[in-house]
């Protein structure tokens, strides 16, 4: 079973995709990882992440990895990696590895911003996880103190804000949810209600299919 989980920054879309791909017994992979590792090459070469020639450099040297690099969750890294995502060549030279990952036997769980539309069009079970900006700033903020990183929730809503419009504003492969896609709000949901919501949708989704 192949799900794609799709949705804007801090929407819980990380957990819930993570949770079900431990309950359905799937490799699950963070796209935004992939962008965030590129970002860190350009970085780290003291290029600009909106450099179209060092950015695709970078994302072609990415591989499992970098992916695991301590310094990818920062703030930092996701604003730079929101830049790069924008650059089509860099789109290109990680859809291979994205797709590879999902079309393994059994299937998988991806989550990211183009999931259910680019990635994975044909992905069994779509999901489109929202909740409101405010919401999604303080949970991010939360987060980002406990990583002891010294931020305002001002701040953070910000560049919530405008992550949110670079991602879905960009022409190429923008964030936009699936025609097919579930919607979930986790907006009033815990953690473990969002995934209950979403365990019930793909057992109804399965069940429709056998
Ligand atoms: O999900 P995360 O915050 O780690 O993603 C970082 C950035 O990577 C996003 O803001 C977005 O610009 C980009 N991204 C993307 N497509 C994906 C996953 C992430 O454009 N599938």
């Amino acid at each position: 079973m192949l799900i794609a989980v799709d949705g804007p920054l801090a929407s819980g879309k990380g957990t819930i995709a993570k949770h079900l791909a431990n309950w359905y017994h799937l490799p699950y992979l963070d796209t935004g990882l992939l962008y965030r590792a590129c970002a860190l090459g350009v970085l780290q070469s003291g290029e600009d992440p909106s450099d179209e020639v060092a950015a695709a450099k970078s994302a072609k040297a990415v591989d499992r990895a970098a992916l695991d690099h301590f310094q990818l969750r920062s703030a930092r890294i996701g604003a730079a990696a929101s830049k790069v995502a924008a650059i089509p060549a860099v789109r290109n030279a990680l859809m291979d590895y994205q797709r590879r990952f999902a079309e393994q036997d059994g299937g998988a769980v991806l989550d990211g911003r183009d999931i259910g539309t680019v990635i994975c069009p044909k992905a069994d079970v779509k999901l489109w996880i929202y909740a409101p900006a405010e919401v999604r700033a303080t949970r991010r903020h939360k987060e980002l103190l406990e990583r002891g990183e010294d931020i305002s929730k001002d701040e953070v809503l910000a560049q919530l804000r405008e992550r949110d419009s670079r991602d879905a504003g960009r022409p190429y492969a923008p964030m936009l949810r699936a025609v097919d896609a579930h919607l979930l709000n986790t907006g009033d949901l815990s953690i473990d209600a969002a995934f209950e919501v979403a365990r019930r949708i793909i057992d109804a989704a399965q069940a429709e299919h056998s």
